[in-house]
């Protein structure tokens, strides 16, 4: 799609990668098929090929208004439209540039604000987890909208005290270890069962993504070099991987390299560290090699719940089903809408809840018709927010793995 920038975005950094990124559109539509935003909605303006019309023209110099932002705030980011694009189009890294200069010259409103800033500073904020412990005293009092964001709180059980040879960096997450702390010492004792020793650096925090998709990009890569400077020491002394067992945070660690690459100090440590970035389900073949003969129980049947941003962010598919099969687990994927969007999406089922809300019933209402004994996934904040919405239990993939292992914890 030819595009003239406006004099404004002509020489930056931005306007040259959003109109590389436009290039290759050509305005086909085949995104919008499967867009969830679109099948919701039904409106082109909030589908994938409208929103890059509205960033066109933003970029053209066209003055964006709060409806422009509406609809730019709608997009999951689920990066459905890249999986279904023909043409190659980083929609993803676009909607990034779109949003950011939307953001600098439409004011929003003090309330939208207030929330916005609340859920960025709090959610990332070393406070979090007395907070979530304090929320769980009292969950038996909430109103049912509260207490769907609270977890009950979970027994994380022991960590592994060995040591190895091989060892790999995890990284704990903001929310993960106030909200279901035995997805990471899950990951630790399957690890350690297969020879691994995970790693957790102290200084490591959030991996950047809450404040980046909140427009706080600042905020984001303050957070993408504090991991960096606490992860370098150990990569210099040796681990081989960074774990991450949230696919949304390893989109965004996986995606380092691209969103320092104009910082001279760290865009070199950047790079590496994504290099070195794996999801869990990554090391699965290994982990069906070792375990396999340690493995004895089986779960019934499990349906498995691919997050966007494993299946379209990292384009990671079929892993987890076809390994956790191989240890003998009947793992299905709906064959309805497996695509979709469940409607977390980081803090959007909180900005947006009306349309989160609807695709969390879609997809639970897919997931079901496989009658299974639980529903697994590979994403914190997808975990919970479909947990809102049903009685049958939702965990991590991992969380099985390591029931099966040391069944003593069941
Ligand atoms: S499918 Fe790709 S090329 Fe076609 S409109 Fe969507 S983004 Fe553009
Ligand atoms: S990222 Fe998801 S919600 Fe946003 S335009 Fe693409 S398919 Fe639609």
């Amino acid at each position: 799609m030819q595009t003239n920038l406006a004099p404004e975005f002509k020489n930056t950094a931005d306007g040259q990668a959003a109109e590389a990124i436009l290039r290759k559109c050509v305005h086909c539509g085949f995104c919008t098929a499967t867009c969830p935003t679109y099948q919701l909605l039904g409106d082109e303006l909030d589908g994938p090929r409208g929103r890059i019309y509205l960033m066109k023209q933003v970029l053209e110099g066209e003055t964006p208004t709060r409806k422009t932002q509406l609809h730019l705030d709608r997009c999951l980011t689920c990066r459905n439209c890249e999986s279904t694009c023909p043409s190659g189009v980083d929609y993803g890294h676009l909607v990034d540039i779109g949003r950011k200069i939307v953001e600098a010259k439409v004011p929003r409103p003090a309330g939208e604000r207030f929330v916005r800033w609340a859920l960025k500073e709090g959610l990332t904020s070393p406070l979090f987890g007395p907070a979530m412990k304090m929320g769980q005293l009292v969950r038996g009092l909430m109103p049912a909208s509260l207490k769907a964001k609270v977890p009950a709180k979970q027994d994380a059980g022991t960590w592994p005290t060995r040591t190895h040879a091989r060892r790999v960096l995890m990284l704990a997450g903001c929310v993960q270890p106030a909200m279901m702390p035995n997805i990471n010492s899950a990951t630790a004792r399957v690890l350690d069962a297969a020879g691994i020793q995970t790693v957790v650096a102290a200084k490591a925090g959030c991996c950047g993504a809450v404040k980046f998709h909140l427009n706080d990009q600042d905020g984001g890569k303050a957070e993408m070099r504090a991991n960096i400077d606490a992860w370098w020491p150990y990569i210099e002394s040796g681990v081989e991987a960074i774990v991450m067992n949230a696919s949304g945070c390893g989109v965004t660690v996986k995606d380092y390299g691209h969103s320092l690459k104009d910082d001279p100090t760290y865009a070199a440590k950047a790079a590496r560290i994504s290099e070195l970035t794996k999801d869990l389900s990554e090391l699965l073949p290994e982990l069906v090699e070792k375990l396999r003969s340690q493995v004895v129980t089986q779960a019934g049947q499990v349906a498995f719940h691919p997050p966007c941003t494993l299946q379209h962010g990292q384009q990671l598919r079929g892993g987890v089903e076809k390994h956790l099969g191989e240890l003998g687990f009947q793992v299905n994927v709906s064959r309805v809408e497996p695509h979709l969007c469940c409607g977390s999406a980081g803090t959007y089922s909180v900005l947006n809840p009306e349309l989160a809300y609807q695709l969390r019933d879609r997809k639970l209402g897919n997931l079901n018709e496989l009658q299974a004994e639980v529903i697994v996934s590979a994403n914190i904040g997808c975990i919970t927010h479909l947990q809102s919405g049903t009685d049958t239990p939702v965990r991590h993939w991992i969380e099985l793995l390591d029931e099966v292992l040391f069944p003593a914890r069941r």
